[in-house]
This record gives C-alpha cells, sequence and structure tokens, in this order.
C-alpha cells in the first residue's frame, strides 16, 4: 500500500513523473488538464498536486484538497496559486525556479535579433513573393547597451549572453548585492530612469507583484530613444500593454518584443496584433523540450523529498 497520493497535471514532462513513481511510497495518478470543477471533485484523496500553469489552484481547490501538504510547480512563476490560502491551510508550495532560465535567455536573445535584423518581417516578405532587401537595413547589436531590470536568474543568464555579443551591460535591482553586478560584469546603476535614458535594448526580468506591475507604463517609455527595443518575456503588465502600444506606433521607441501578456491567450482582437516593429510570441519563453524535463524533474524532486520526509 503507497502511502502518499500524487496528481500531476498539466503534461508534466515524463522524466520528472519518473522520479515520483520510482518511490516505493508514492502512488502517481495522471490526468489531463481539466475544468476546475472536475478537480475539485476529487483533490480531497491527495498528498501532493503537481501542475504547470493551466490548472489554476485556487481558493477553493486548497479548500477542497483536505489532505493536500505540498503543491508543485513545474515552472517558475506561482502566479496560478493563491498563495495566501496556501500559507493559511499550512499548504507548501514548491516550484522549481532555475530549470527555465536558459531557455527564456536564449529566446529573448532570438526576438532581440530578429527585431534588430527584421527578421521575421523579412521573412514574411520572403513567402509574400517579394525582394526587400533595400528597406530591411538593420543594426549590430556589438557595442549598444543592454539595460537589465532584475538581476536575477535570467537577467543574469541576459548579461552572460549581451557580453559575449560585445553589448555593454548595465543592471537595475535594488534588492541584489553589489557582488553579484561585479561577477557579472553588470555595471550597476541606482535610478530605473538612468536606465531607461541609456537603453538601446530594455529587457525586464522581475517577478510580477504591485511594485512591478506596469513599470514600465507612458512616463518610463517617454524617458528611452527613439533607437531602443523593449523586451517583455517576464509576465504580462510589468510593461504596460498599452503604453508600448503608443510608443511603437508613433515611432517613440524602435521595437519591441512580447511573450507575455496581461490577458493569455491574448485576444484576437487585440491591437498588438496589428503593430509591424512588434514581435510576439505565445508565452514560449519556457517552451523547449530542455526547460520542461529539466523543470518537471527539479519539481518532482522537491515533492518527492517533502513528501516522504
Ligand atoms: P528571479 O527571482 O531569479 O529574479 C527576479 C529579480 O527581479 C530578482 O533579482 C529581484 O531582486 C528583482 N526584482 C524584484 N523586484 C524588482 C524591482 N521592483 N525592480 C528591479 N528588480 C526587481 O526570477 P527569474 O527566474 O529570473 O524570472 C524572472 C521573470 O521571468 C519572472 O517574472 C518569471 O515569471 C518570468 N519567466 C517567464 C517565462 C516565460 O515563459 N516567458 C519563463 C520563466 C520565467
Amino acid at each position: 500500500e503507497r502511502r502518499y497520493r500524487v496528481l500531476v497535471t498539466d503534461e508534466v514532462d515524463p522524466e520528472g513523473v519518473a522520479i515520483l513513481r520510482a518511490h516505493p511510497d508514492i502512488e502517481v495518478v495522471e490526468k489531463p488538464t481539466r475544468p476546475l470543477t472536475e478537480v475539485l471533485e476529487e483533490i480531497g484523496t491527495y498528498d501532493a498536486f503537481i501542475g504547470r500553469s493551466a490548472t489554476r489552484v485556487t481558493r477553493e481547490f486548497l479548500q477542497a484538497g483536505e489532505r493536500l501538504r505540498i503543491i508543485g510547480r513545474a515552472g517558475v512563476g506561482v502566479d496560478n496559486v493563491d498563495l495566501p490560502t496556501a500559507t493559511e491551510l499550512g499548504i507548501a508550495v514548491i516550484n522549481a525556479p532555475g530549470g527555465n532560465t536558459v531557455s527564456v535567455a536564449e529566446l529573448a536573445f532570438g526576438v532581440l535579433i530578429g527585431l534588430a535584423r527584421h527578421v521575421p518581417v523579412a521573412a514574411e516578405s520572403m513567402r509574400a513573393g517579394r525582394w526587400d532587401r533595400s528597406k530591411l537595413g538593420g543594426i549590430e547589436l556589438r557595442g549598444k547597451t543592454m539595460a537589465i531590470i532584475g538581476v536575477g536568474r535570467i537577467g543574469g543568464e541576459m548579461a552572460r549572453r549581451a557580453r559575449a555579443f560585445g553589448m555593454q551591460v548595465i543592471g537595475y535591482d535594488p534588492y541584489i548585492a553589489a557582488p553579484r553586478f561585479e561577477e557579472l560584469a553588470i555595471e550597476r546603476v541606482e535610478r530605473l530612469n538612468e536606465a531607461l535614458e541609456r537603453a538601446d535594448v530594455l529587457t525586464v526580468h522581475v517577478p510580477l507583484n504591485n511594485e512591478t506591475r506596469g513599470m514600465i507604463g507612458a512616463p518610463e517609455l517617454s524617458r528611452m530613444g527613439r533607437q531602443a527595443f523593449v523586451l517583455n518575456l517576464a509576465r504580462g503588465g510589468v510593461v504596460a500593454e498599452d503604453a508600448l502600444a503608443d510608443a511603437l506606433t508613433s515611432g517613440r521607441i524602435a521595437g519591441a518584443a512580447v511573450d507575455a501578456f496581461d490577458h493569455e491567450p491574448l485576444p484576437v482582437d487585440s491591437p498588438l496584433r496589428a503593430i509591424p516593429n512588434l514581435i510576439l510570441t505565445p508565452h514560449l519563453g519556457a517552451s523547449t523540450t530542455d526547460a520542461q524535463r529539466n523543470v518537471a524533474v527539479e519539481a518532482c524532486e522537491a515533492v518527492r523529498d517533502a513528501l516522504v520526509t
């Protein structure tokens, strides 16, 4: 008789699930992503739950989980989990903070080069039968300044990659001590405004919270140079969508790339979809086989250890 029942959903990578299955005291039940009402009916029979972001772990969910001790998230953000309620009920919330990092940084450089060299526009024009060579001149990244807002895991990987491209790297993160900036060879700036004014590329890698929601809005964008690119591969709302759309359509900044949105999926009629110098991706930052395997292994190991010890 296995002592602990774990519900796994949202297609957590099998390499992670195998770690749980291998433990003699753990019974794993795997289900596809389902409507919350269906999950609520049975969540009371489990000791732990592991998912990605598709299942919303609401107050109702946590209250229905009478035996629940652990919520595992095979990914970074836990904004799909009602943390105050989990704390209130003594349910631990465990994420997999490191497994996604490189995938996000690599996508950020992908879209950055896309902006610098008009790759999406060029590819579309070729598909449409054109040869727009003279219209599509770009710029080099070498010698340009990247301003990293939030010098955590992903911000740090951005810095390493930016240096390899010969960029100058500045960082704004009031919560990180000086040695980390030195180790990453990032010039520390004390004020967000300085980062905005100096950036050729502004890239945000902060969590979404009350302090960072709308952190880059119209006043901030108005401080940036007309040559600047803005990247938001963090969370929707860190860069205000309306303000970004205005800055792009008015030529206030040169281009942007957004991977995470206020409302996901992004509404079909969102004005963002029609802006030419904006590269949109459907929250693909962590969507690599490598990252999904890494975060699944990280989360499943952590949940196993928390359950059985
Ligand atoms: P992290 O916790 O390692 O780093 C976040 C950094 O932001 C920390 O250093 C923190 O001090 C800093 N910070 C917090 N508030 C700040 C503020 N007001 N001003 C400046 N800095 C501030 O997180 P991470 O793993 O690097 O992830 C960063 C972001 O990327 C998160 O929002 C995460 O949700 C997002 N993310 C997106 C994807 C995707 O698929 N697009 C995948 C993974 C992570």
